[in-house]
């Protein structure tokens, strides 16, 4: 006899935003007519792809794909970050367009769910050659993006001088009229708002720290005292490293795509930037130990936060995480074979749609802004940014709480509608927040109807 195959996990992002949403789905409202509604609400309204010709700094012409994707703007218009990055691809954006109406709808924010992504390596791209690329793509997206419609943002390497492109290209097409907030994450000079960069983390740190405040963690009320690894040193992981440090947690590892290092006493994060700007690493930063690059995520430690890319916590590694808490300041880090797996090792998971939605909350603050022709100062930003952070962590731990207490009404239910399909998994934040999201875009959806 031999050995059955060890099951390889579907990690393709967009089959996992619909197991994600599969799993939550019967927790949600009247199972008996959930059906049709639920394939309105999952399938994206509009999934667009652009070729991008570019002629590059030697000469060559290149062409580029691009996509953007507006999931769903029941809510109010898409809202999403924009991503350059070689792996991307139409599934990819699909799933984070997906989650970005969750996350939008979990902090109650007037927005639907939309991204773009181009298939590019920017570490390889010039600046000019990265300038070109996201002028073309923005004029070639044409009206699929507007301050009322759809609004870029940042996302994996793309930054503020990009948006300031997409800004200034848009402007070029729409002459003669304010369009500040056709995109966010804007220059300070070109109508950003101050907080906007640090907000992804800052959120993050904003949920974890509410969350151990009302005893998410047993034991464990602050951060003082806590050690934490951080797998990713772009946006957010870099600025997470500084603000979880400041507010008391002693950082022990932290990666890049290179690689990672290492001191269980605590890292000298000053020279571990100072390190990163020099090299383009914080590999071999001084008196660190070496990591590979994934090693990072089984580092012990008390919160271990992914905040790189998708699927880096799957079915394969999932047993070797060391930790008690994961923030999700990346989206997708946690693959839903992981999160079962952790789940079982009492590892709690703070999931994307809340942990790192700090960027979309100030991203709206900055939209608000740009409308009403304002300026907006950086402590009412902090001050806004934890009254939403924190209300949204509430609602999904209540949320929690109370689909744990009826867990078996919706078993009784599921297995009497659904006889013989998979039993429903025990409620986690994931699931608490999703039935949370799910349940809000359903209710409008619900009002508006279905045009015509
Ligand atoms: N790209 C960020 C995210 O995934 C921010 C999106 C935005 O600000 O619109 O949440």
């Amino acid at each position: 006899m031999t050995a059955p195959a060890p099951q390889v996990e579907d990690l393709n992002p967009h089959h996992i935003a619909r197991k994600q949403f599969d799993l939550a789905a019967p927790f949600v409202g009247n199972l008996d007519d959930w059906d049709g509604i639920s394939e309105w609400i999952f399938t994206p309204e509009r999934t667009v792809t652009v070729y991008i010709p570019v002629v590059m700094d030697n000469g060559d012409v290149r062409v580029f794909r691009g996509f953007r994707v507006l999931h769903n703007d029941t809510r109010g218009p898409g809202k999403g970050g924009i991503r350059f990055h070689p792996q991307t691809d139409e599934d990819e954006v699909k799933a984070l367009a997906t989650w970005m109406s969750w996350k939008c709808a979990v902090v109650d924010i007037p927005f639907g769910g939309a991204k773009g992504g181009v298939e590019c390596d920017p570490r390889a791209l010039s600046v000019e050659e990265k300038r070109k690329i996201t002028r073309r793509f923005i004029a070639s997206l044409g009206d699929n993006i507007g301050p009322h419609t759809d609004i870029p943002a940042p996302d994996v390497y793309t930054d503020a001088q990009t948006m300031a492109w997409i800004y200034d290209t848009y402007s070029m097409m729409h002459p003669g009229q304010n369009n500040l907030a056709v995109v966010t994450g804007k220059p300070l000079d070109i109508g950003g708002i101050p907080g906007r960069s640090d907000a992804t983390a800052r959120g993050a740190l904003m949920v974890t720290e509410h969350f151990l405040q009302i005893g998410g963690l047993p034991g464990q009320r602050d951060l003082q005292g806590t050690t934490v690894a951080i797998q990713g040193f772009g946006n957010a992981g870099r600025f997470a490293a500084t603000l979880f440090r400041d507010s008391g947690a002693t950082i022990v590892a932290v990666s890049d795509s290179r690689g990672g290092v290492y001191d269980p006493d605590g890292l000298d994060l000053a020279a571990v930037c100072a390190h990163k700007d020099e090299t383009g690493s914080v590999v071999g930063a001084p008196n660190t130990q070496a990591l590979e690059p994934k090693e990072v995520l089984e580092v012990p430690c008390h919160i271990l936060i992914p905040a790189a890319l998708e699927n880096q916590i799957t079915a394969e590694n999932a047993d070797r995480i060391n930790c008690r808490l994961v923030v999700e300041a990346a989206n997708g880090p946690v693959t839903p074979a992981a999160d079962r797996i952790l789940a079982e090792r009492d590892i709690k998971v703070l999931p994307d749609i809340l942990a790192n939605a700090g960027g979309v909350v100030v991203s709206y603050f900055e939209w608000v802004q740009n409308l009403d022709n304002a300026q907006w100062e950086e402590h009412e930003v902090h001050e806004k940014l934890r009254r939403k952070m924190y209300r949204a962590t509430e609602h999904v731990m209540t949320q929690r709480v109370n689909l744990a207490e009826s867990f078996e009404y919706y078993q009784n239910r599921w297995s009497d509608l659904y006889p013989g399909s998979e039993p429903l998994v025990t409620p986690d934040m994931r699931i608490a927040a999703y039935t949370l999201a799910i349940e809000r875009v359903r209710r409008a959806a619900e009002q508006r109807g279905v045009w015509p």
